[in-house]
């Protein structure tokens, strides 16, 4: 097996690790342990023209100052997000982002994308660049190929954020063995070193990075790292703290320079120098900010960069101190602390329950942080990791190395077996020198409650919260109605107050057309949900009783099926919705039921990509399911109607007639099912103008569709039109005009009302369940 790394793909900086006998961060091509999370499109001169290339890291947050609008930074946060998002537009209006955001033009409603010199990318395209750089960077290092990676994910990611950052591992070319919690990576290099083996220790893992603020509490014991519990902010880190600085300086630049405002007079600069102050303000104010980690106070100094309306030069120059920019931090501070309590209070966990408190990412290092928790906790439980910024991916390396099946035996450089405790080649004690301190095994949760949306939008809840990993569930739900031919799981999370969507799984079912012996109406399906340790969603649906009518799928999120399956379920809702005779919304039903099957061939379950010609095939089906509903047209009815004249009637036609008819159904079958709407209307009328040829017939089996409607509906009424039936197919028989003609005439008017009452019914498609 090649070599397996372990990678915190950070928002702000991203960090790789590899674990031999101790665990190592890789340095990057540019020498550095931190790759800023940063990718650049450059567009060069060069003699042969413009050029465009891709750079990632330190040169791409160099050219940041330059082009901002094609330099994209804190790509995670959006990352398994949609444009509509309201965080997404909380952003965009706070004015965070100097790229463009926007809908993705070729995905559905759930996706995103950035623009770079004009052309589109989605989030999870960029994280592969990002991806692609610390792989080729270990590479180059470990003069070795690498093949596989733990990547870790705060514990606040959805699923549907956790699958992109799988994708975009997948895509840069690397297996992923785990998408560990960030959380949880941070406490396996907090273990490691500060745990004896047996020693059980319920901590509070702490993370303030850029972006993100994110707690997590778990107990070590015996080797296993339960996950009890996260919370946090997704929305919440250095980047924040930077802008309060921001504001501080621009306040007091207004004062001493006696401005009305400064960001006014910011906004008239050409665009190009505006970018270099913006860029030049940030990059000092957050070297400030670090300076005060360590000293009492710095000075945040632009100069030479800004005039005012009389040209005048405004520099600016601002001095702070440690106490005032703790002042500021307060506010930060104190939500911090709150988070943490909701955290608490969530899990059930006092205090005092809390061994230890854990703290690492970049913005840990601030001391007004520390001294806040140390407050809350007492110094002797808290503990700033020693290298805070580094250790989660210290952590994805020592987890990469334990799930890796084999490994290179430090001392002599044999592979062994993960499990071996001596080296056989050169007997090294592997058991004794390798010990991960018992990191045996990880159980993950659930980070959210996962539910299925039944009859009347109610939410059923399949798996709460903070739930073990991996987990099954089987539950039998009930169709809404006898006729029923669709079923619809709706799943989703919730995340706060909103409901987020999780995919779709739709069975459909004709039981008309099973060949089963003794057929019994279904009533009700079975439902397994599973999901595996990386948060891997398959369900798979069968319907009672008929176990050939199955269907299993991973929920994709956000991919193409799923805006089908939407497509699909708001067609059927305005088919409901609207005025539609009872054989449209039939036309439509039934071929919502190859439409769904059809939807469910699209994704490739090996690749994980749609099938084009799958896809093209579904939007066509979809196109002409619509153009009949609109025009009324009913060709499905229809050849059912020439084919139970057939067989009810066949034969009396003359054989040869006969064929030639079959003929003609058959056509019109395949078009049907297969064809344009025109060539559909041309088949099916050339079917119906043949049974023309044969009017006596068709009353009888006119007669026979009344009789099936009364069947149903007024049984008491049977017998009388039953007794017309076999004179007229005794009269038919005796080749008796005379009598066929008046008796027909006789029952027209009858079977007729019977026909247009049905036809005026209105069909409720049905697609929900029960419990
Ligand atoms: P992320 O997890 O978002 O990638 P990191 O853990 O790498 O983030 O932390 C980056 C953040 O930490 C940045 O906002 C940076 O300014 C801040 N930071 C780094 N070092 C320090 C320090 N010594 N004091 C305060 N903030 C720091
Ligand atoms: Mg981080």
């Amino acid at each position: 097996m090649s070599k397996a790394i372990g990678i915190d793909l950070g928002t702000t900086n991203s960090v790789a690790g590899l674990k031999k006998l101790e665990t190592r961060i890789i340095p990057n091509a540019e020498g550095d342990l931190l790759t800023p999370s940063v990718v650049a499109l450059r567009k060069i001169k060069s003699l042969s023209g413009e050029k465009e290339e891709f750079v990632v890291g330190k040169p791409a947050r160099q050219w940041l100052a330059q082009d901002p609008g094609n330099t994209i930074v804190s790509i995670k946060r959006l990352m398994g997000r949609h444009f509509q998002d309201p965080d997404v537009q909380r952003l965009i209006k706070a004015g965070r982002f100097a790229y463009t955001v926007q809908p993705l033009s070729t995905g559905s409603a759930q996706s995103v994308a950035v623009l770079l010199q004009g052309t589109e990318y989605t989030p999870e395209q960029i994280s592969t660049k990002i991806i692609e750089k610390i792989k080729k960077d270990c590479e180059a290092d470990l003069q070795e190929e690498i093949g596989y990676a733990v990547v870790t994910v705060p514990a606040y990611f959805n699923d549907k954020q956790t699958h992109m950052t799988r994708l975009a591992a997948a895509r840069a070319g690397l297996k992923v063995q785990r998408l560990l919690p960030e959380p949880t990576a941070a406490a396996i290099s907090f273990g490691v070193d500060n745990l004896a083996p047996g020693e059980a220790r319920t901590i509070l893992v702490f993370d303030l990075g850029g972006g993100t603020y994110d707690l997590s509490i778990l107990t070590i014991s015996d080797g296993q790292f339960i996950e009890q519990g996260k919370g946090g902010d997704m929305w919440m880190g250095g980047d924040d703290i930077d802008d309060l600085i921001q504001q501080y300086v621009f306040q007091q630049t207004e004062q001493t320079e006696q401005i009305d405002s400064l960001p006014a007079l910011i906004d008239r600069l050409p665009k190009e120098k505006k970018n270099r102050l913006f860029s030049d303000l940030k990059e000092k104010v957050e070297a400030a900010k670090i300076q005060l980690s360590t000293r009492e106070k710095t000075v945040i100094e632009v100069l030479g960069l800004l005039q005012d309306e009389a040209g005048d030069l405004v520099d600016i120059e601002v001095e702070l101190t440690r106490a005032r920019f703790e002042a500021l931090l307060r506010p930060f501070a104190d939500r911090m602390i709150t988070l943490i309590d909701q955290v608490l209070q969530e899990t059930h966990f006092e205090s005092d329950l809390i061994d230890q408190v854990v703290m690492v990412g970049g913005s840990a290092s601030i001391p007004l942080f520390i001294r806040t928790v140390t407050e809350r906790f007492g110094a002797e439980k808290v503990l700033v990791h020693p290298r805070p910024m580094l250790a989660i991916a210290e952590g994805a390396a020592i987890m990469a190395h334990r799930l890796s099946d084999t490994y290179e035996c430090p001392a002599c450089g044999q592979t062994v077996e993960r499990t071996a405790d001596l080296c056989l080649a050169c007997r090294f004690d592997l058991a004794s020198n390798l010990t991960e301190h018992g990191v045996v095994d990880i159980v993950h949760t659930t980070s959210h409650d996962y539910f299925l949306e039944l009859e009347a939008g109610e939410p059923f809840l399949l798996v709460p919260q903070h739930t073990p990993l991996p987990f099954a569930t089987r539950a039998t739900f009930r169709l809404v109605d006898s006729r029923q031919k669709l079923a619809h799981f709706k799943f989703f999370n919730r995340v706060g107050e909103a409901q987020e969507s999780i995919g779709d799984l739709w069975l459909s079912f004709d039981i008309d057309e099973l060949n089963e012996p003794g057929k019994v109406q279904p009533e009700s399906v079975i439902l397994d949900f599973v999901l595996d340790e990386n948060n891997i969603i398959t369900v798979s649906a069968v319907l009672k009783n008929y176990p050939e009518v199955q269907v299993g799928r991973t929920l994709s999120r956000g991919n193409v099926d799923e805006q089908l399956f939407v497509n699909l379920e708001q067609e059927i809702d305005r088919l409901n919705r609207g005025d539609y005779p009872y054989y449209v919304a039939l036309e439509f039903l039934q071929r919502s039921v190859s439409i769904a099957a059809a939807i469910n061939q699209v994704m490739d379950p090996d690749t994980g990509e749609a099938n084009e010609t799958a896809l093209q095939r579904v939007r066509f089906m979809q196109e002409v399911a619509e153009q009949l509903v609109e025009s009324r047209e009913t060709p499905t009815a229809n050849v059912y109607y020439v084919e139970s004249f057939l067989l009810e009637y066949g034969e009396f036609i003359a054989p040869k007639e006969r064929k030639i008819l079959e003929q003609k159904l058959e056509v019109f079958r395949v078009a049907n099912a297969q064809a344009a709407m025109p060539d559909i209307l041309r088949a099916r009328d050339l079917s119906l103008d043949a049974l023309d040829e044969y009017p006596a017939l068709g009353v009888l089996q006119d007669l026979d569709n009344a009789i099936d409607v009364l069947a149903r509906e007024q049984p008491a009424q049977l017998p009388r039109l039953e007794k017309y039936r076999s004179s007229l197919r005794d009269a038919l028989l005796d080749d008796d005009r005379e009598t066929f003609v008046r008796l027909s005439k006789e029952i027209y008017p009858e079977m007729s009302r019977i026909l247009t009452e049905y036809d005026k019914k209105k069909l409720h498609i049905r697609k929900e369940i029960r419990t």
